[in-house]
């Protein structure tokens, strides 16, 4: 039999792809679902709808590896995820591709990615020496009371598409080195990476059922997932439909969630703000990832006194924008949306905005490129509070923007979101910037600087942004649960 090293897989023409459950890769049921290029519409491969039975055994496999994977010493766990990042490097260059083709990312995007991806692993390997519980004294003589730190059991991790590959990382890589094993549910958009990660994995000799990979719809395999009652905690990154729907079905068995779901993020721009340099870093922080990001500017109120000027250079940025199909063209500044509802989507909230008064300045039109889901960078000005443009999540290339009269009216628009996940404020006075950290009702504020959280922070969000948090210490802990030990004197 001839081994196909994960190079070739991917080379090859579209494949079936199988799950991996219990250390195996598993034959697949019946129903196989395409998973297509974004920038082309060209099939890429299929991966297995799983139904119900298969998800019971992948997390009745995690639930029977669990025992041994606790009892290892957390730095032997910690040398398996350090094995797996060693692997995700050797092929980092594949890895990227993969993300190019089936997520519309530029190329170099899809790079930063897959090595963050690595990094991210690596640093939460770390801290495999630095897990902590707590000696307290008691109220009776004598008697020590120890705060033990024990992993929760099986997590199950249900993913997005739109940081498909480091999302992986995010949930597994805090699982397992606090001593959970794992079932993860890729985005049925772009799975295809979270298998070829699954092949790569297989080539290490983690234990088996430590680590499982099913695909599927979400209203097949993830609500099966999700209302599975082996499973000890759900982390889920995704739309705040879906995280509610998630807490629903968690809650008939009791189930822990840790949710990240969507933002509406804010940038403030002052009158004493480095215009260059806060047009410069919400345009980035908008085209970035075709604007699909949770946590990237989506709505700017700017102080009266700069506002023609400020747009003038969001103007100039929005029409040097260079979009197209990355998988052949190098050098973009972004590429398609993930698919036709995405593109849908978008056009229906420009739209809206158009109803709603609002000015379109340059865009404002799916782009025709003879293929695939792509929309012209779309820049929106007029913006008023009550716009849907203003409150709810576009996700795509568009960026609206509202005239404001200082920095309390700037706050006070900021919080009236159901959205809390990050914000972001241009000034070069230092009490106007400590006055939105202490105002802002958000999970992160960015001052003079893009929206982009680093590992050892602890990115969460407040009101409907989500439920819990991740990365850092605190995120690390979202996997443990604390057990209370009496030693009588
Ligand atoms: P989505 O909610 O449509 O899907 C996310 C996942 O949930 C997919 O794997 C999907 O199959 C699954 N799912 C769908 N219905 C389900 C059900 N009934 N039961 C169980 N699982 C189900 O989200 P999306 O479109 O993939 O991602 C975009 C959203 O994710 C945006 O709102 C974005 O803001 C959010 N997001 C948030 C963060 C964060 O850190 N807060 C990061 C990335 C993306």
């Amino acid at each position: 039999m001839t081994h196909r090293t994960p190079a070739q897989a991917f080379s090859d023409q579209p494949r079936d792809w199988r799950n991996y459950i219990d250390g195996r890769f598993t034959d697949n049921g019946a129903e196989m679902i395409d998973v297509l290029n974004p920038a082309t519409g060209t099939l890429l491969g299929r991966i297995p709808e799983t139904d119900a039975d298969q998800v019971d055994v992948a997390v009745k496999a995690a639930r029977h590896a669990q025992g041994a994977w606790e009892k290892l010493p957390a730095i032997e766990r910690a040398g398996y995820l350090r094995k797996i990042s060693a692997k995700l490097r050797e092929h980092r260059l594949e890895l990227a591709d993969l993300i190019v083709k089936e997520q519309g990312k530029i190329r170099g995007l899809a790079q930063v990615e897959v090595d963050f991806t690595a990094d991210y692993i690596d640093y939460m390997a770390e801290w495999a020496r630095r897990i902590e519980g707590e000696v307290l004294t008691s109220d009776r003589p004598n008697e020590t009371m120890l705060l033990l730190r024990k992993p929760v059991g099986v997590v199950a991790g249900i993913l997005p598409w739109n940081f498909p590959f480091f999302l992986i990382a995010r949930k597994m890589a805090p699982a397992l080195v606090t001593g959970n094993t794992i079932v993860i549910k890729p985005s049925e958009e772009t799975p295809l990476n979270a298998y070829l990660f699954a092949e790569l994995l297989a080539e290490t000799d983690l234990p088996a059922g430590v680590f499982n990979l099913i695909g599927g719809r979400g209203h097949v395999s993830g609500e099966a997932l999700a209302s599975h009652p082996g499973v000890d905690l759900i982390t889920f990154t995704g739309s705040v439909a879906t995280g509610s729907h998630i807490m629903q079905l968690a809650a008939k068995n009791l189930t822990r969630v840790n949710l990240e779901l969507g933002g509406k993020a804010p940038a403030i721009v002052l009158k004493d703000a480095d215009l260059d340099l806060a047009a410069q870093a919400i345009y980035d922080s908008r085209v970035i990832n075709t604007g699909q990001v949770c946590n990237c500017a989506e709505r700017v109120y700017v102080e009266r006194p700069v506002h023609n000027a400020f747009v003038e250079k969001m103007k100039a940025l929005f029409e040097a924008t260079r979009y197209g199909d990355p998988s052949v063209l190098e050098d973009l500044h972004m590429g398609p949306l993930v698919s036709q509802a995405g593109l849908e989507k978008v056009a229906r909230a420009v739209d809206l905005a158009r109803e709603q008064g609002a000015q379109v300045i340059i865009g404002g039109k799916a782009a025709d490129l003879g293929q695939g889901f792509h929309y012209e960078p779309t820049l929106i000005t007029g913006a008023t509070e009550k716009m849907d443009i203003m409150q709810r999540e576009t996700f795509g290339p568009v960026l609206p923007i509202q005239v404001v009269d200082g920095l309390d009216e700037a706050i006070a628009l900021a919080n009236d979101s159901e959205y809390g996940l990050t914000s972001s404020i241009y000034t070069r006075d230092l009490n106007a910037a400590m006055q939105a950290a202490r105002e802002l009702k958000f999970g992160e504020t960015y001052i003079n600087r893009e929206n982009f959280e680093a590992m050892q922070g602890f990115h969460a969000g407040r009101r409907k942004s989500g439920i819990g948090g991740a990365d850092g210490k605190h995120g690390l802990y979202e996997f443990t649960e604390t057990h209370v030990v009496y030693i009588a004197g």
